[in-house]
């Protein structure tokens, strides 16, 4: 069998000009040698697998080869270069610092850099993940560093630069490595696909570069493994499936149903996706990212930021003029919002719907007007505040034959009176047998009557009562009605509220208010306690639901309980104590004491 290789190993480059997307250094290196004007110390930053290492390589090999090219490239052929091409190079010496960061390690290395190359010009020491170095692992080095021998030349590489003592950073020639582009990426990987003769989709290529964030160490071994896979059969959508990523398809989906405003459509897309197995954050995440590439590429001057497989750029475009700017910022607000709260959520996917349901709703909540050339904000008409009415203590909705009665007794004048002289019908609830009275209150109704004929009966009285006439307060009726609610609360036995009630007086206000007097504070309360249901007892007596009553405090009472109810603040105390303890007073004085009040 074979040995397979990695193709990050494999397609290592071997030249500067092979190197991906890292031009500017690349460039500068070859002029540095070509022109002899080495340095001896480098620093190469930039994040991992952007060609960091690489570099360092090809520079060791560059600077020993015997029939160095006029393009400053190593011409592959002579002994040294053969002997770099098989990692058999005495003149290469890598160092790895996150495992050999101790001082002892970096003396070791400092002994052998005394040591002239036995063959070639230069040794090279490479010092990966520099950063990870001790404290007093760099202060040894701190000497060598700045006055190594001519024939040595180091290395550092770190992707962490702002963790890299100042006194190093000073000593050293430092090139900042960038992030790959995907469009450099996918160029790549092309080449190797050809090379390889894998049968790759441009857009399945795309989305590696795209997938593997500027490295390009990501990007072969993804290549890899979905080769692999796919038996060097890449398409579009089995890249897909294999790096877990949803097809852009169902996002301009979604962007079609929000437009629509189709609720059900966008939460049954929704559904489809997490069937599929995708993370409720991943969601919210890819769409932040569709908004936002459909943002950059509304402008030609942003278009170039819109890093998109190439066979869905005009889709971006085309979808992007339809919709409103402010619609995508008010998404992205949404969706910003949504990733936040994520972590907290209890259930991930009501979450995910709520948010989507907010944005279904994002376009109805804000229109854009334009108004003088500038763009203002409109809250649409249609939304308005629900109608408030103030509800009153009690409130009863008038009865609407009630109600025509009392339209018809205003213009009849004389019948009015007529029914004022005489008492009015008995309310039905009275000519019920004993218990049924209970069914009086609307807490009494709800927790469930004897017997559902009850209530039956009770409807009947109320349609009835329904069209009863209305009545107006005078002194006979309102002690009628007085009585019968005292007699109600001695048949169910309330005796502390019977008798308060019966202690207190009663007076009329006007045709439809009353007042009732209470001698104390505790009677006042009682009577409170009542209200709810003494005032369902009077409308419904007087079939008037405008009959409304207070309760007052007797004001000689009120002034004979202050004093006895109102606490006694400390001073007050005080002086009440010493009126009856002198000796207080005079053990306060004798000790020279301070009071704290
Ligand atoms: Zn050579």
């Amino acid at each position: 069998m074979e040995n397979f290789v990695v193709s990050a190993r494999k397609y290592r480059p071997q030249h500067f000009s092979t190197v991906v997307g890292q031009s500017h250094i690349t460039t500068t290196l070859k002029n540095a040698i070509l022109q002899q004007h080495l340095a001896h110390a480098f620093l190469f930053c930039g994040p991992r697998g952007v060609g960091k290492t690489t570099c360092a390589r090809i520079l060791a090999k560059t600077i020993n080869c015997e029939n160095l090219g006029k393009d400053g490239e190593a011409c592959d052929k002579c002994n040294s270069c053969q002997s770099f091409n098989n990692g058999a190079s005495f003149n290469i010496h890598e160092l790895d610092a996150a495992s050999n960061n101790s001082v002892d390690d970096i003396r070791d290395l400092i002994e052998q850099v005394r040591f002239a190359p036995q063959a070639g010009k230069y040794k090279i020491y490479i010092i990966d993940e520099v950063h990870m170095l001790s404290a007093n692992a760099f202060n040894a080095f701190l000497k060598t560093l700045e006055e190594p021998p001519a024939h040595a030349i180091f290395i550092l590489a770190t992707t962490e630069k702002h963790k890299i003592l100042p006194t190093i950073l000073s000593r050293c020639q430092i090139f900042d490595f960038k992030r790959i582009t995907p469009s450099d990426i996918s160029a790549h990987l092309d080449e190797i696909a050809a090379k390889e003769s894998i049968n790759a989709e441009p857009a399945a290529l795309q989305v590696i570069a795209q997938k593997s964030d500027g490295c390009m160490r990501d990007a072969l071994s993804i290549l890899d493994k979905i080769v692999s896979f796919t038996n060097a059969n890449l398409t579009y959508s089995n890249t897909l499936e294999h790096l877990n990523l949803l097809d852009e398809d169902y996002y301009f989906k979604l962007l079609e149903l929000l437009d629509n405003e189709d609720l059900p459509g966008v939460l049954t897309t929704y559904d489809e996706i997490d069937k599929k197995g995708f993370e409720g954050d991943m969601v919210l995440n890819n769409l932040s990212e569709f908004f936002r590439n459909l943002l950059v590429s509304r402008d030609p001057r942003s278009i170039n930021l819109l890093q998109v497989v190439e066979g869905f750029r005009n889709r971006y475009i085309a979808a992007a003029s339809t919709i409103s700017p402010a619609y995508m910022i008010g998404a992205l607000n949404i969706l910003n919002d949504a990733e936040i709260g994520f972590k907290q959520a209890r259930n991930k996917k009501l979450h995910v719907e709520f948010h989507l349901i907010r944005l279904t709703h994002l376009k109805q909540a804000v229109t854009l007007v334009e108004e003088d050339g500038a763009v203002k904000k409109k809250h649409i008409d249609d939304i308005k505040p629900v109608a408030f009415k103030q509800i009153s203590f009690v409130a009863q909705k008038p009865r609407p034959g009630a109600k025509l009665i009392v339209e018809t007794a205003k213009v009849k004048l004389p019948d009015q009176l007529e029914q004022l002289a005489t008492p009015p019908k008995q309310p039905l609830q009275q000519k019920l047998p004993h218990g049924s009275t209970a069914v009086d209150t609307p807490t009494a109704l709800s927790s469930g009557g004897i017997g559902s004929l009850k209530k039956i009966r009770e409807q009947i009285q109320n349609r009835k009562q329904d069209l009863a006439p209305v009545h107006v307060l005078n002194e006979t009726l309102l002690a009628e009605a007085w009585n019968t609610y005292l007699q109600k609360l001695q048949e169910n036995n309330q005796v502390t509220s019977l008798s308060n009630l019966k202690m207190a007086k009663v007076n009329i206000i006007d045709e439809c208010v009353f007042e009732i007097h209470a001698d104390s504070r505790i009677q006042q309360q009682f009577i409170e306690s009542e209200k709810v249901g003494l005032l369902i007892h009077m409308q419904d007596f007087f079939n008037n639901p405008k009959v409304q009553f207070q309760v007052q405090l007797n004001p000689a009472a009120d002034i004979e309980e202050v004093g006895i109810e109102q606490p006694l603040s400390l001073r007050d105390q005080y002086f009440k104590m010493i009126e009856r303890y002198p000796i207080v007073k005079e053990m306060r004085d004798q000790l020279n004491l301070d009071l704290d009040y």
